[in-house]
């Protein structure tokens, strides 16, 4: 395994810390990972991003890097870690680590002690000028590590408030005060789904510069490998049938396994990355997340992203704004009007699969052939006890197909496996995502140490990344309804076309019991009062900021009703959005005007570039930074 040189500095510490002998050490700045996972999910609410130890219930390899001292002798340990099965006071914490210094594990086990994200007092080590240091799985269970400091000052504690924390952070690590500053682009899309990378494709093909900014090293959001959600939704339909091209070149070719939560293969995230990087006006900032941003008198100047793993921050300056990121992040941080719908929302689900250890057999066969190994997995005392419970894909008590539930495989980790209905679905994300893990470990356990099925299956993937279905909603000019919907109502600016049913989420009645307040398992509106006739084409006046003027929205984000959110939000009907925001944005070029302009002013010429389309691919190579 290679050893590194971390990005760790011996730096002025706020409180009484001697600048001299403090040591800050951010576990994603480890150059070797081993077999851990950044996790940058969570980073605005509990300060940065983890490594998060996603073995599935086997201990990952040890992240490791070689730290330098600014004196030999001996050092207070803290590590950043929580217990994260604490907020349900459950057992067992399953999130062990060491911290191993030259070889020897320091004798305190992390991530043992309470809910909140803290510093472990980790004792005393000696140390000489440099030392390597590891973080060591000690179950396969989620266990995260934030980050590590050694102190001489034994009189020191360090500070775990947010803006403390924050200049700390700043100082230990030599960041400069100011970020890096780009040039201005045309348009800047932040989050790079379907419907961020749709927008700046388009918005590039259309002459404008554009900076796409995604916080995960791929593009695709929930169409990634990362979570594993098949695009649905039906565009090319008329009277446009050019809207749709770009995201027909981003989605994958289909396969006869083209379904969510496959291998990885199936959501080809090459080919998105391929489509962006052919674009020459597109500067494409990956492994970025936008957590600041300036705005004067109703317009955005600039947004600051911050690295994942560098921490490095670049303001990156535009004319026209994109938020793409589906949680409306930069509508929110500029104080875009915008509704929640803070109980009874969509929740979000962490999509998983199993696989048959016999070479020979389907995947998903049940049957145990005697060449077969046998795949143990540990009781988890601290997941959701379903001992005795009903649940997809359970023998016993399993609703029938139709409803999302049935005795088969596929039953176990599909999108009904999902969380958080009455949760905030941004303050208690991370409560939310490891909901849907207990969740999962929860059933498996039960069905491999209870029911005894499946014995030579191993749960083969999972996502950490959780793929979110609702949160905030930016306002618009328009907000569309379902009613809208369902009325036929026609918009003189109808410009992306939806056919996908009436489809919210709510927790499935079969499967509540026993789980009230943390149900896991969803059903779906359908059905009469659920259906309209399709395509019904939305209007683009959903689609850019009633009181920001220089912002648009696509994806989830857009200015619809929690209701009519269940028809807009699969992923080509979302894609299209993003073409509609770079046609327009190229609109707003031409004609020196904001977004609500194009409608006022030069829809004329918008339906002229929705006829044409902007499904052609350019010749050379994109920027990267
Ligand atoms: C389990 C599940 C099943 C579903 N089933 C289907 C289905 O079968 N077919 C279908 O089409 N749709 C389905 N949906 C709905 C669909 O996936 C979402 O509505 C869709 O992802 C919305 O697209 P988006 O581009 O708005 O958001 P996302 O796909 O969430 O993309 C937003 C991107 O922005 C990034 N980002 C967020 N914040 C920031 C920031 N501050 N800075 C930089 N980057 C940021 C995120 O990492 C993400 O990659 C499902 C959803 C889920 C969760």
């Amino acid at each position: 395994m290679k050893r590194i040189l971390a990005s760790i500095l011996a730096l002025a510490c706020p409180g009484d810390a001697d600048p001299q002998n403090t040591v800050l050490v951010e576990a994603e700045a480890f150059e070797d990972v081993g077999g851990w996972v950044i996790d940058q999910q969570f980073m605005d609410l509990m300060g940065s991003p983890y490594l998060l130890a996603h073995g599935i219930g086997i201990p990952v390899e040890d992240a490791r890097t070689t730290v330098e001292f600014p004196r030999a002798g001996v050092y207070r340990v803290w590590v950043r870690t929580r217990d994260w099965v604490a907020p349900w006071n459950a057992p067992g914490a399953p999130g062990r680590l060491q911290l191993v210094v030259d070889g020897t594990a320091l004798t305190t086990t992390f991530g043992t002690e309470g809910e909140a994200w803290h510093w472990q007092d980790g004792g005393e080590v000696r140390v000489g000028l440099s030392a390597e240091i590891a973080l060591h799985d000690l179950t396969g269970f989620e266990g995260r590590c934030d980050a590590i400091v050694f102190c001489q000052d034994t009189g020191w504690t360090v500070p775990n408030g947010k803006d403390e924390l924050a200049l700390f952070r700043r100082k230990a690590l030599g960041l400069a005060d100011r970020p890096e500053v780009t040039l201005e682009y045309d348009l800047v899309v932040v989050g790079g789904g379907v419907a961020g990378t749709s927008a700046a494709v388009t918005a590039a093909r259309e002459g404008l510069q554009v900076a796409l900014v995604q916080d995960r090293p791929v593009l695709g959001g929930n169409s990634s490998s990362e979570v594993r959600v098949w695009p649905q939704g039906h565009v090319n339909q008329k009277p446009y049938p050019r809207i749709g091209d770009v995201v027909m070149d981003l989605v994958p070719e289909r396969r006869e396994d083209s379904r969510n939560a496959q291998n990885a293969e199936v959501f080809d995230d090459d080919r998105k990355l391929r489509v962006v990087r052919a674009e020459p006006n597109i500067t494409l900032y990956l492994e970025r997340r936008v957590n600041e941003a300036h705005a004067e008198g109703g317009r955005i100047l600039s947004v600051t992203a911050q690295h994942v793993r560098t921490a490095v921050r670049t303001r990156i300056r535009g004319r026209w704004f994109l938020d793409s990121t589906g949680d409306g992040a930069v509508g929110f941080l500029v104080g875009a009007d915008h509704d929640v719908t803070r109980t009874g929302h969509m929740g979000a689900s962490n999509l998983w699969n199993i696989q048959c250890l016999c070479e020979d057999e389907d995947p998903l066969s049940s049957v145990l052939e005697e060449a077969c190994e046998l795949a143990a997995f540990p009781r988890c005392p601290w997941a959701v006890d379903l001992t005795d419970k009903p649940f997809p894909g359970r023998t016993k008590g399993a609703k029938s197909p139709e409803t999302g539930g049935g005795d088969k495989p596929i039953s176990l980790g599909n999108w009904f496996w999902e969380s958080g209905f009455d949760r905030d679905p941004i303050e208690d994300m991370e409560r939310i995502r490891d909901q849907n893990l207990r969740a999962m470990y929860g059933a498996w356990d039960a069905i491999k140490n209870v029911e005894k099925r499946y014995p030579a299956h191993k749960l083969n993937w999972v996502a950490y990344i959780a793929g979110k279905r609702e949160s905030r909603r930016l306002l618009g000019d328009v907000i569309l309804t379902a009613e809208d919907l369902r009325d036929g109502r026609e918009f003189e600016d109808g410009c992306f076309p939806c056919t996908w049913g009436i489809d919210t989420h709510f927790p499935d009645p079969a499967y509540q019991g026993g789980h009230e307040g943390d149900e896991f398992i969803a059903d779906y509106t359908r059905g009469e009062g659920y259906t309209y006739e399709g395509p019904y084409w939305a209007p683009y006046r959903c689609l850019y900021s009633r009181n920001i003027d220089n912002l648009f929205m696509a994806g989830r984000d857009i200015s619809v009703t929690h209701e009519a959110l269940g028809a807009v939000r699969v992923m080509k009907t979302t894609g299209a959005m993003g073409e509609i925001v770079g046609m327009a944005a190229s609109l707003c070029k031409r004609f020196d005007c904001d977004p609500r302009a194009v409608y006022a002013e030069h829809l004329g010429e918008l339906k002229t570039l929705m006829m044409r389309g902007a499904g052609r691919s350019a010749a050379e190579g994109a920027s990267e930074e």
